[in-house]
């Protein structure tokens, strides 16, 4: 069993995650594309009680597209967004893909929001729900 590990651009914030993820995606709406300045943000879900954050880790929250309460969760120091939450499912925690140590493990499984997803990032077609 793997452990992934991560952190941010600047180093400030750092976590571990013990084994695989539950699920991976790409989330194409438009909060995500704000928050992190691209087409789309590629995250992966783990268990909010098996994962381990340090860092002085700073919370946005909003209403996401869905209705739902939403966190996100950033570094104060360098800005890099790092983990995101939601009311509806609050046993889990979506950890971006891009601040894994070693992002070449991550496959997304599928893409939701696609129906937002801009003509400049268009959604592979094998992640098509
Ligand atoms: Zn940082
Ligand atoms: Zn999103």
């Amino acid at each position: 069993m793997r452990t992934l590990t991560g952190g941010c651009a600047c180093g400030a914030v750092r976590y571990e995650t013990p084994g695989d993820w539950e699920f991976s995606f790409q989330c194409h709406c438009r909060k995500c594309q704000r928050a992190t300045g691209t087409g789309h943000a590629p995250a992966f879900a783990v268990s909010r009680a098996e994962t381990r954050l340090h860092g002085p880790i700073k919370h946005y929250e909003h209403v996401a597209d869905t209705g739902a309460r939403t966190k996100t969760g950033f570094c104060p120091e360098c800005g890099s967004p790092i983990v995101s939450s939601t009311e509806r499912f609050p046993e889990r925690i979506y950890l971006l893909a891009a601040t894994l140590d070693d992002p070449t493990v991550f496959r997304p499984q599928f893409a939701v929001f696609e129906s937002e997803a801009q003509p400049w990032d268009t959604v592979p077609p094998e992640l098509r729900g």
